[in-house]
């Protein structure tokens, strides 16, 4: 059985899946067999009491200030827990369909959940988040979690299946276990993808129909080039995987030797390539790949996976490390992007109803300056190491943009008063990833240092297609004549303020767009490391005038398909071995009528 699903990190994974539960609070989903039966039904009756008791724990707990109604429905709750149609659910899941006593309380959970959320009386939908939360209580009491975002250990290396896994979820899990990844939700630009690409893991995104079709156990082929997920492979279609994966790795091997070659175009002219990274750790492997600095350090991670906030000092040693390794290239610090697919850590904000668009980077970040104050000192301070800038995402408005600016001067002076070393300049950059800012950009570009555009949000703003649906993914095209024009607008603006510009999301990162972002006019691109000799080689294979001409005709296109086609016909020839490498490019091959 073949899944297609979106081709989200380069590579090919061959092992036993580990199938991951669809809750907060992760688990296995096992099947038992008869002989376990009674064990996992006393597990469950276990898990009863225990959820009762930490519930009551709870409700006495309380502090004074809590609502009376609070400590109702904490009592509520306890006597949800011994309901006796749920334990009668429960056991005749794990009898009948031999579900582990997890899994088991899952789906009886979920079709009380749906049977409740399906009524016509408001109160009564309501109660389907109780039976949900008391679910997570159960789950938490059988897997002895004490967090709800703990994931069991992979015992060996496997294939992780799930619904939904968030980037914090994935960075949970030991990488060296972990052959490759599969989701039902998520896109190649979702957070999950981008660590997937960070850690280098095969991964496929937006998968229908894999939780249901695997078991813990059932050898799985992730083909992160092609994006489909083989479930029970024969011995013949195991082998081509591996070998696929193989050759992947192979042609990436192969255009490493050039890592420490510039990257110029064939006429000579040179372009920066710089990386993005999520962690310190990986900013040895881009230079490796040949990166003249970093282009993005997204240092929302720092505040991933715990329940306090990294303190000052210990983000300006992060921060110290990567400039260490960078040796004096540009490292492009950027404050947290919190919220939207990142809703993770003690400032994670109140669950929102559309997080893309509520409280979300700067945002959330103008909201708690005192945090977003401490983030800045820390960037400054670790100016005094290298060659520090700083970039601000989500920027939506100049009002925000001068709020910013003033909490960066205070945190310039705070450096001072306290006699700390920094750089005498510290370039403050925004990003220019929400449609307002784009078209604002002139303004933004007189009031900024630098700009860097990012397409991942800035497709998905411009187009409203929400990254992380993978049933939309096909509309989210970076060659969207909307998206260029707004992308070729900014570059215009910067040069006529005299701005440095740059471009560091994902459409960067794909060779043909990346050609087409140098013949806009842009000579500094920031890309996830592994995709920085990729790029190298298919710039060096055309001229300055064969990208500008090629951008012009992209321009007086009028659908993405058109400009994609147009650039295929131009340039994938040349790039053909690229190209094949990533079958998320096959569209543009196929149109060749390539193999
Ligand atoms: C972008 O939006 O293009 C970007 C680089 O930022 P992130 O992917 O972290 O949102
Ligand atoms: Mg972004």
């Amino acid at each position: 059985m073949v899944l297609t699903g979106i081709a989200g990190s380069p590579g090919v994974g061959v092992g036993p899946a580990i199938v991951l539960g669809p809750r907060r609070v992760t688990f296995v989903q096992r099947q038992v067999r008869t002989s376990e039966q009674e064990g996992e039904i006393a597990r469950f009756r276990q898990a009863v009491d225990d959820a009762k008791l930490e519930l009551t724990r709870l409700s006495r707990g309380a502090q004074p200030g809590v609502a009376r109604a609070e400590v109702s429905i904490l009592e509520a709750y306890t006597l949800m827990l011994g309901d006796e149609l749920l334990a009668e659910a429960v056991e005749r899941n794990v009898r009948l369909e031999r579900q582990c006593a997890e899994w088991a309380v899952s789906t009886a959970i979920t079709d009380f959940a749906r049977a409740l959320a399906q009524q016509e009386d408001a109160y009564l939908r309501e109660r389907s988040h109780d039976f949900e939360f008391v679910g997570e209580r159960l789950i938490l009491a059988l897997t002895g979690a004490s967090s709800t975002r703990s994931l069991p250990p992979l015992d060996e290396p496997s294939i992780v299946i799930a619904h939904d896994l968030s980037s914090a979820d994935l960075l949970a899990l030991d990488p060296k276990k972990i052959l490759g990844l599969a989701t039902e939700v998520g896109t190649k630009t979702s957070h999950t993808a981008i660590v997937a690409r960070a850690l280098e893991l095969p991964a496929v995104m937006g998968a229908d129909g894999l939780v249901a079709n695997v078991i813990s156990g059932d050898v799985v082929v992730v083909d992160g080039l092609r994006g489909t997920v083989t479930l029970r492979p024969s011995e013949d279609t195991a082998k081509s995987g591996l070998v696929r994966g193989e050759k992947h790795l192979a042609l990436a091997r192969q255009l490493l030797c050039d890592a420490s070659r510039p990257a110029t175009l064939a006429s000579g002219e040179r372009i920066d390539l710089l990386a993005n990274i999520e962690f310190a750790t990986e900013a040895r492997a881009a230079l490796e790949h040949g990166a003249d600095g970093v282009g993005l350090y997204r240092t929302e991670f720092l505040y991933g996976g715990r329940a306090d906030l990294p303190s000052e000092a210990e983000q300006l040693e992060q921060f110290r490390r990567v400039l260490e390794v960078a040796d004096g290239r540009p490292v492009t610090l950027r404050t947290f992007d919190l919220g939207g697919d990142k809703p993770f850590g003690r400032l994670a904000p109140e669950p929102q109803a559309n997080p893309a668009l509520g409280l979300r980077a700067l945002r959330l970040g103008l909201k708690h300056p005192e945090v977003l104050t401490a983030q800045l000192r820390a960037m400054v301070r670790a100016s005094a190491f290298g060659q520090v800038r700083v970039l601000v995402p989500m920027v939506a408005t100049l009002r925000e943009w001068s709020d910013v600016k003033r909490l960066f001067a205070q945190a310039v002076a705070e450096v001072d008063r306290e006699g700390a070393p920094r750089a005498s300049r510290i370039p403050f950059g925004a990003m220019i990833e929400v449609p307002s800012a784009a078209v604002l950009a002139d303004a933004f570009a007189r009031a900024a240092d630098f700009v860097s555009v990012g397409t991942n949000d800035l497709v998905q703003y411009t187009l409203a297609v929400d990254r992380t649906s993978p049933g939309l993914a096909a509309l989210a095209s970076h060659f969207d004549p909307a998206v260029l024009r707004l992308v070729s607008g900014v570059r215009s603006a910067a040069s006529g303020a005299g701005c440095p510009a740059s471009v560091c999301g994902a459409m960067a990162a794909d060779p043909l767009a990346a050609l087409l972002l140098v013949g806009l006019g842009y000579a500094s691109l920031s890309m996830q490391p592994a995709a920085i000799p990729e790029v190298k080689a298919a710039l060096s294979r055309v001229t300055l005038d064969e990208v500008r001409e090629a951008a012009r005709e992209a321009l007086s296109r009028t659908t993405a398909d058109d400009v994609e086609h147009g650039l295929a016909v131009s340039f994938a020839p040349r790039l053909f071995d690229l190209l094949s490498g990533d079958e998320a490019n096959a569209p543009a091959r196929a149109r060749l009528g390539a193999p």
